[in-house]
């Protein structure tokens, strides 16, 4: 247990009606004393007059004592419902830092919680997740993975290793004559099991992954042919500078869209081509950089050329834009204006459909973070060691290796080096 006593206001910045201010650590039965007189019967919200040491009353306030060791952090902690102004707040910090405690750092609520086995890594790491889901499909996958669901695979696979590593020790440590010859047949069939697990979850199409960071969906074209249109159409706003000019979108322009729940950036490439001046230059660099690594690219022609016009061949989604005009639309091609709305509610079904068929999966969890890919790589390519390994030493040194490369990913194993990065992303008071 930490001996500093760490308090934060919970709730974001700015004026608010209340403001949450989450205190832990083992001063806080004491401060809740000193600050509001009685402490408040645990876990039962209760009004209480705040004092600061020389009797000046700080804010009326709902109190709520949560004593360790269940709580949020495992520690004694309390959380202060104050009205949400300026003076309030700074009102109560100072109290709390003249009564022993500190501002806490970011991430450190949870940190203490996982310091105290309240929750795994992957758990810790959802807590992050769930407060920066932007859509139901993000805030869904970081519920499932703070129940529990990731850390219960790993957790399992460990579990299987443990014991997969204890029989291979067995192996080693007795005499063949004193162990049920099934032993070793056992060992590698059940190793074989699991490395076909560990590599299944690791061929997901990186659908976690895409989840927790939204997709980028490149549209590419001719200039001219409405990209920035509709970009602006299907983002319902003005990002990109449209022009009658070619080569008057300057940058890499992007809009933040949400199609079948997924949140997706949209790339409009600025035509790709060759730039008259540095600073489009440098936007067409940039285009293509992200248009390389999209995971779909929308390619635009106008209505009344033939799909061979499209710019990219294997594109996912041909649009033909411009469907105003009176052109006609090649076979597999959306027609679309970006100018009157046409065919728009089409063209964004058939990218909510992209979205999700990207994301979704049914089954097992799938893999969330590039931490945890990490991971499952070293653990899958130690168990492939460990069948192909030509010494039963060899083989019980991979079986350990893979057991702590999945250890690093719930936190059960040598993680000291990780959790600084890990929770300085985090905000201050989670
Ligand atoms: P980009 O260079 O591909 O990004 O094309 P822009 O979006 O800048 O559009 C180029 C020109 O085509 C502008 O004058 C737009 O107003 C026009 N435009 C875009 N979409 C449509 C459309 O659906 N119908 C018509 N008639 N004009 C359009």
């Amino acid at each position: 247990m930490d001996a500093d006593t760490i308090f934060a206001v919970a709730s974001g910045a700015g004026q608010a009606a209340i403001a949450v201010m989450r205190l832990s650590g083992p001063g806080c039965h004491a401060i809740l004393t000193a600050l509001c007189g009685r402490v408040p019967p645990p876990r039962r919200a209760s009004l209480r007059r705040l004092r600061d040491a020389h009797g000046d009353e700080l804010d009326q306030a709902m109190v709520v004592w949560l004593p360790g060791p269940a709580s949020y952090t495992g520690e004694d902690s309390a959380e202060l419902f104050l009205h949400g102004g300026r003076a309030v707040l700074l009102g109560v910090a100072d109290a709390l830092v003249s009564l022993g405690a500190r501002p806490a750092e970011p991430g450190e609520f949870t940190r203490r919680a996982f310091l105290n086995g309240r929750m795994d890594l992957t758990e810790a790491e959802a807590v992050h997740d769930l407060i920066a889901a932007e859509t139901d499909a993000q805030r869904r996958q970081a519920l499932r993975q703070l129940d529990g669901a990731l850390g219960t695979l790993y957790g399992g696979w460990a579990d299987r290793l443990r014991l997969l590593s204890a029989q291979q020790e067995a192996l080693i440590d007795f005499p063949d004559e004193d162990l049920p010859p099934e032993v070793e047949a056992q060992v590698a069939t059940e190793l074989a099991a699991l490395q076909a697990e560990v590599a299944a979850h690791l061929d997901d199409g990186r659908r976690g992954e895409r989840l927790r960071e939204g997709l980028v969906f490149a549209i590419a074209g001719r200039p001219n042919v409405g990209k920035s249109s509709l970009v602006n159409a299907l983002s319902g706003r003005d990002v990109a500078i449209v022009s009658a000019l070619p080569g008057t979108t300057r940058d890499a322009l992007e809009a933040r869209v949400v199609l079948g729940g997924v949140p997706v950036t949209l790339v409009d490439t600025a035509g790709l081509r060759e730039a008259a001046d540095a600073i489009e230059a440098e936007g067409v660099r940039r285009a293509r950089a992200r248009a390389a690594d999209a995971d779909l690219v929308i390619a635009v022609i106008e209505a009344g050329e033939p799909a061979s016009a499209s710019p990219v061949p294997d594109a996912a989604v041909l649009v033909a834009n411009k469907l105003d005009l009176g052109g006609k639309v090649p076979d597999g091609g959306i027609g679309v204006s970006a100018l009157t709305g046409a065919g728009l509610d089409i063209l964004r079904a058939r990218l909510a459909e992209a979205a999700r068929s990207l994301t979704e999966g049914a089954g097992p969890p799938p893999l969330t973070q590039a931490r945890h890919r990490a991971a499952l790589q070293e653990a899958a390519a130690r168990l492939a060691g460990a069948q192909t390994a030509e010494w039963p030493e060899l083989r019980a040194e991979d079986l350990r290796l893979a057991l702590r490369a999945l250890g690093r990913i719930t936190g059960s194993v040598g993680v000291e080096d990780i959790l600084d990065t890990l929770f300085a992303r985090f905000c201050i008071g989670k």
